[in-house]
């Protein structure tokens, strides 16, 4: 065996020279939670930019998490592509991370939607709104969270899980603003006017409203947006018989939330890994990857344009300012506040 094996290494060491730009093509390996059309052209513009080429794996969150989870040391990925303030924490707590610090990522993404220690950058930002069914509610009926835990609305409101995380960031930010036995009660309060027990994501709340089994739902602009783009009949009829609330627009202002990413802590292409970052920040790849889920730039100089957004009222809503960071600080609690009301 051993001559032949000499021989192989001796025929691979004069083809060398041959191969050098193949083997030491320049390349990224991204584990994306996001898959839209419009990311299409977001990752090839990158390319052309940079010559480093995207390789992407995409699942759900949490079964990227899982994967970085057993893949260890070991693996493969540079950059990780996440949804939602609870999960980036998650994330961070397991240690996937590494710091990146340039002067490009901190000038521009605001110091709200970043991991002060440069372990997760946002590149967008989604708010939490309330969709109610007009028949039947008023604006004024529901004009903040609060209004949820109001008796007045007992049986009739629609929620996901309180333990998914989009609930779960929502609960930190109710647990920063009033402290945990006020959020507690808020959450008691919630529950109490379920109209159902928790089944389903945002959209299907929304279904739920239009259909009338319940008055009101809170979901993510993103999937309301959705709807009043949509073109399909259900949809229109949908959007026809529903309103949205921007919540606490007289008080702290409506909860937002993020798609972030950051370097993984073995990434074997650290370089490319910042690089594309940056890139993720720049004014073309800020309207593209905003656009792609009706989202909004984390680059604040960079203006979308995009219809059912505004259509929402989306144009100028007031935000709650809290740290993103210090919703992931609160995830725990959150998780904890929640299984306790009973928010299942
Ligand atoms: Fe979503």
């Amino acid at each position: 065996m051993r001559p032949i094996r000499l021989l192989t290494a001796a025929l691979a060491a004069a083809l060398l020279p041959a191969v050098p730009a193949l083997a030491q093509e320049p390349v990224l390996n991204l584990y994306s939670a996001r898959h839209y059309q419009t990311d299409e052209a977001l990752y090839d513009n990158f390319t052309r930019a940079t010559g480093i080429r995207i390789n992407r794996i995409e699942a759900g969150d949490d079964q990227l998490l899982e994967r970085l989870k057993s893949e260890g040391a070991n693996s493969p990925a540079d950059v990780l592509l996440i949804v939602d303030a609870s999960r980036l924490y998650n994330a961070q707590q397991q240690g996937l991370f590494q710091p990146v610090r340039t002067v490009a990522l901190e000038a521009r993404i605001p110091a709200s939607m970043r991991d002060p220690g440069g372990e997760w950058f946002g590149f967008s930002s989604r708010a939490r709104v309330l969709v109610y069914n007009k028949a039947r509610l008023k604006t004024a009926d529901i004009p903040t969270y609060e209004s949820l835990a109001d008796p007045r609305l007992k049986g009739k409101v629609c929620v996901r899980s309180g333990s998914h995380p989009y609930n779960l960031s929502l609960t930190a930010a109710m647990i920063e603003r009033q402290g945990e036995a006020k959020a507690e009660a808020w959450a008691r309060g919630l529950v109490a006017n379920l109209a159902r027990a928790p089944k389903g994501g945002d959209s299907d709340q929304i279904k739920a409203v239009a259909a009338g089994e319940c008055d009101v739902a809170v979901v993510n602009t993103y999937y309301y947006a959705r709807i009043l783009r949509s073109t399909k009949a259900e949809d229109r009829d949908i959007a026809a018989k529903t309103g949205v609330v921007w919540p606490d627009q007289g008080g702290a202002g409506t909860h937002v939330n993020i798609s972030g990413a950051g370097v993984l802590r073995h990434a074997p292409h650290r370089d490319a890994a910042v690089r594309f970052l940056e890139y993720l920040a720049s004014d073309d790849a800020q309207r593209y990857f905003a656009d792609g889920n009706n989202e909004w730039p984390a680059v604040k100089s960079v203006v979308v344009k995009n219809p059912a957004l505004e259509a929402m009222g989306g144009g100028d809503f007031k935000a709650d300012p809290v740290a993103i960071s210090a919703l992931g600080r609160n995830t725990p609690a959150a998780q904890k506040l929640a299984d306790r009301a009973g928010w299942r």
